[in-house]
């Protein structure tokens, strides 16, 4: 125990090896692919990233015009930005921000988006 004491010690009045996140966070590196977006005005719900996703996370409802996807399950493979005919899916460059509970990210194409 005694030899250990240095190291107690040295820990003890050195600075933290970790960041008090959320408190402080560290800036996203370039091209971070930080959390899957959608910009849902441009989806046109047919489906190609749900049919080419490898985790099986995207759901598309073309009838409601629903797009969702588990966010927990994604592995941040981009698959599915490469392959959406309108570009309309995209990585932030930030990191997704902690939560209480896990839950789908849903997003509904509106009426009045449709008539642009
Ligand atoms: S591939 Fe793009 S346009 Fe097609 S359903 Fe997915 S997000 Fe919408
Ligand atoms: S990034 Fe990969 S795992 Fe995540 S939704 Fe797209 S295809 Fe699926």
């Amino acid at each position: 125990m005694l030899h250990m004491t240095p190291t107690i010690l040295k820990n003890f009045f050195s600075k933290s090896a970790t960041r008090l996140y959320p408190v402080k966070k560290r800036e996203p590196f370039d091209n971070v692919r930080g959390e899957l977006d959608i910009r849902i005005e441009d989806c046109i719900f047919c489906s190609s990233c749900r049919i080419k996703c490898p985790a099986a996370c995207i759901e598309v409802d073309k009838k409601n015009k629903i797009w969702q996807i588990d966010p927990y399950i994604c592995v941040y493979c981009g698959i599915c930005v490469d392959h959406c005919p309108t570009k309309c899916l995209y990585f932030k460059g930030d990191y997704r921000a902690p939560v209480a509970e896990k839950a789908m990210k849903i997003e509904q194409k509106r009426e009045e988006t449709q008539s642009k």
